[in-house]
């Protein structure tokens, strides 16, 4: 089985735009016209914040058995996790796969997650 998601945290730089390690395109923040617009390349598997999704790929959901399930029943299921969001996306399981977690500061302490992968 592959081995865990690797991650990667920006806890001071947390406003730095992200980009995909592996194609380089800038995944948010990509439209100057909209710096929330979300951009998922081939290799995004999620991106998400501390209350939802904002992109889930085929792939990720293939991997961590959300195939055919609701929204509702998506956020049953990473809800059950006790770290939310986070935590369900650290159990990813594919290789060489790699997270970037940015936290805001407190007293905010919001959250963005950032999957990707390499394709075969
Ligand atoms: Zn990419």
């Amino acid at each position: 089985m592959p081995q865990f998601i690797q991650r990667t945290e920006l806890k001071t730089f947390y406003y730095t735009p992200v980009h995909c390690p592996f194609c380089g395109v800038r995944v948010m923040g990509a439209d100057p016209d909209d710096e929330t617009r979300i951009t998922a390349c081939p290799h995004t598997l999620f991106i998400a914040h501390d209350t939802a999704f904002e992109y889930r790929s085929e792939r990720f959901d293939d991997t961590v058995g959300l195939c055919g399930m609701s929204e509702d029943e998506v956020e049953t299921k990473w809800r059950a996790d006790e770290r939310g969001i986070d935590g369900f996306t650290d159990a990813v399981r594919l290789a060489d796969a790699i997270k970037v977690a940015a936290y805001a500061p407190e007293p905010s302490a919001y959250g963005s997650y950032y999957g990707f992968a390499p394709i075969a």
